[in-house]
């Protein structure tokens, strides 16, 4: 039985590392598959995973109809036998729907890659309509931490250093130092993302704010 699979955790958790791990393995038993993704941290049309590795993608525009993509390329006689789905919270809830469709009517596992919640701690409309559909939900299990140790389960956005909670859900920004592209610019503002424990996202104390505030004579802010 072909399934829906939602593999889902903060940025940082190795999602899109797994994402080509998981094709790798089934291309290399002989399956063909299809990957998906949308607003890669390499640019359109990539998967790429933060420890180097890279691989073609198909773009997901938000006007992308997945069933019509798929019963298309079989009636032209394309064989597919799973789909890869990364950066899966920036779907439509729509287009999960339509996931949802290929695995019952055709038969084809869905492998689906993003994270839950945006950098205002709700869930994107993707990532909750997979919640609601998927045959599974796994958390993934390489942890992210914040600054202080704990582990992350908050995605934070910086627009120049400094924590923002609203703005566009969707900005794809620099997601470290060492990121090779230039930072995404909103507004004027270099946009950043860094992963935080819930306290800390609330009271907004990203790594940056907290060695400033470490450094001042003044006490912790509580908020
Ligand atoms: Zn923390």
């Amino acid at each position: 039985m072909a399934e829906l699979i939602f593999r889902t955790g903060t940025m940082d958790t190795g999602k899109s590392t797994l994402a080509l791990q998981t094709n790798h393995n089934h291309a290399a038993r002989g399956r063909r598959g299809r990957l998906f993704t949308s607003h890669d941290r390499a640019g359109a049309a990539m998967v790429s995973s933060r420890l180097g590795l890279v691989a073609d993608a198909l773009e997901v525009a938000p006007d992308l109809d997945f069933w019509r993509y798929t019963v298309d390329a079989l009636t032209q006689g394309a064989r597919i036998d799973y789909l890869i789905c990364d950066e899966a919270q920036f779907y439509t809830a729509e287009q999960v729907d339509q996931l949802a469709k290929i695995v019952d009517e055709l038969q084809i596992d869905v492998f689906c890659f993003g994270i839950l919640t945006d950098f205002r701690t709700r869930l994107f409309p993707g990532a909750a309509r997979l919640v609601e559909l998927a045959d599974r939900t796994e958390v993934l299990q390489v942890e992210a931490l914040c600054w202080c140790g704990k582990r992350a389960t908050h995605n934070a956005r910086t627009e120049n250093g400094v924590m923002v909670t609203e703005g566009e859900v969707i900005v794809v920004g620099d997601v470290d130092d060492l990121a090779e592209q230039p930072p995404a610019v909103v507004d004027d503002a270099d946009v950043a993302y860094e992963v935080l424990c819930r306290q800390h996202h609330r009271r907004g104390l990203t790594a940056a704010r907290a060695r400033a505030v470490s450094l001042s004579p003044e006490p912790l802010p509580f908020v």
